[in-house]
């Protein structure tokens, strides 16, 4: 027994699988058709899948916006988690990637729950702000461009709502982040990333070791 966050090694994460992942039925089948395109590790893991599910149904959040949608994994775990007339919106510049997705959200019957916005998400979070949405989100995945991340962080805060929650993907970059020789522009973008955060008052945060690093933020501010 230790007081730190465990080592998962293959038995424990065999285990964990066995024991707590209830994947659906279609979104196993995404994972397999995501399996044979190029990029699939990208796609979010069943057990963060599942952990977001219960995040958004514990928040009883109805309006949510994903930032980096690719083949439509995560949006799936995040509008099937919302009541009927709940609103997920999307922000891809992949209409190659975001086109499986679709296909998926139809069969799900999560069409009519998603707005997709093939574009960079900058200017699609723009206009939700130029269009008065300030303040009016519950939810906010980050799981775009690495680069940007700060600028997603600082678009989100302004359209979160107070006690909203931004959950922003990949803050542990494999490792990378803690190895002071790897210079990668990702890597120093997550770091700068999370070395922003701890800075910021306006927030609340907490970095889980679930996937790749997923950071929570609560806005505490107005
Ligand atoms: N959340 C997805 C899932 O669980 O399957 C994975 C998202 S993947 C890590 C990142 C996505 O961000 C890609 O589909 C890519 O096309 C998209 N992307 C990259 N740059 C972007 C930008 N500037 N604006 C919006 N999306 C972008
Ligand atoms: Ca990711």
């Amino acid at each position: 027994m230790s007081n730190r966050t465990l080592s998962i090694d293959d038995r424990i994460y065999n285990y964990l699988s066995d024991v707590t992942i209830n994947e659906a039925e279609l979104l196993r089948q995404l994972r397999e058709e995501t399996a044979g395109i190029e990029y699939s590790v990208m796609q979010i893991s069943p057990e963060q899948g599942q952990f977001m599910s219960l995040l958004i149904k514990l928040m009883r959040a109805r309006r949510a916006i994903e930032i980096g949608t690719y083949t439509g994994y995560s949006s799936i775990c995040i509008a099937s988690a919302m009541p009927q007339d709940g609103l997920l919106v999307c922000c891809d510049i992949s209409p190659q990637w975001t086109a499986i997705a679709e296909k998926y959200w139809a069969k799900a019957g999560l069409e009519n729950k998603i707005e997709l916005f093939s574009q960079p998400a900058e200017p699609t979070l723009q206009k939700l702000l130029d269009d008065g949405a300030a303040g009016s989100f519950d939810f906010i995945f980050i799981d775009a461009d690495k680069q940007n991340y700060i600028m997603y962080y600082e678009m989100g805060l302004r359209l979160l709502r107070k006690g909203g929650l931004i959950a922003v993907d990949n803050t542990l970059w494999s490792g990378a982040v803690a190895d002071p020789e790897n210079t990668e522009p990702g890597t120093r973008a997550i770091r700068r990333f999370n070395d922003m955060l701890k800075q910021d008052d306006r927030i609340s945060q907490s970095l889980l070791t679930i996937g790749d690093g997923l950071t929570l933020i609560i806005k505490e501010i107005d």
